[in-house]
C-alpha cells in the first residue's frame, strides 16, 4: 500500500460522479460531506477502487431509478463510509458468501447482470490491508447498506 493523505469528500465526488456517467440508469445520489475536507491516511488508488467497486454494484442491482445515499461519519480513530442502496438486496442465505472470489448470489437464468464475481473480495483486501472491516445490511428487495470502517492513519 502507498499510504499518504487523502481527502475521501473530494474522492468520494469524483467516484460518484464517475458512478453516474458510467450507467444509462437514472441515478439520485444523496451526498451531504460533514466536512469540507476530510483527510485520512489511505492508498487513494485502492480506496477509490473500492468506493467505485461498491456504487457499481448499488447500480447493477438496483432498478431504475437508482437511489444511493452516501454517508462519512468521522469516529475518534475510525472512518465510517455508508453506501446505501433500495436494491434487490441480499437475501440472508447468501450474505455469508458474497465477498469470497467468484461467488455470486445465485438466479438461474434470470442473472442478466454480468460480473466475476470479484469485486467484494477485492474490496474486503483492501480494507482489512488497511486495518479496517467491512459489514453489510441487506433486505431482500430493501436495499443493502454496505459499511466500510477504515482507521483514519493506518
Ligand atoms: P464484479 O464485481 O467482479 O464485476 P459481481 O458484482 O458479481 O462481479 P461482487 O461485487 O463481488 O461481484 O458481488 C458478489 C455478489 O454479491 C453479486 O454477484 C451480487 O449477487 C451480490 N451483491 C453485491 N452487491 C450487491 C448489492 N448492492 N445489492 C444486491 N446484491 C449485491
Ligand atoms: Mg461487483
Amino acid at each position: 500500500l502507498e499510504k499518504r493523505p487523502v481527502d475521501m469528500v473530494s474522492l468520494v465526488q469524483n467516484c460518484l460522479e464517475t458512478a453516474r456517467i458510467s450507467t444509462i440508469k437514472e441515478v439520485f445520489i444523496t451526498f451531504e460531506p460533514p466536512f469540507d475536507v476530510y483527510l485520512i491516511h489511505v492508498d487513494e488508488a485502492h480506496i477509490k477502487n473500492i468506493v467505485s467497486n461498491l456504487l457499481d454494484n448499488a447500480i447493477k442491482y438496483s432498478g431504475d431509478p437508482v437511489y444511493i445515499t452516501v454517508q462519512l461519519i468521522d469516529g475518534p480513530s475510525h472512518m465510517q463510509l455508508h453506501v446505501a442502496d433500495r436494491g434487490k438486496g441480499i437475501a440472508p442465505e447468501h450474505i455469508g458468501y458474497i465477498y469470497n472470489m467468484f461467488y455470486r448470489v445465485p438466479e438461474g437464468n434470470l442473472h442478466e447482470v454480468k460480473g466475476f464475481g470479484l469485486g467484494l473480495a477485492y474490496v474486503k483486501q483492501v480494507v482489512e490491508q488497511h486495518g479496517g472491516t467491512i459489514h453489510v445490511k441487506s433486505e431482500l428487495k430493501g436495499g443493502s447498506t454496505f459499511v466500510l470502517t477504515i482507521p483514519k492513519n493506518g
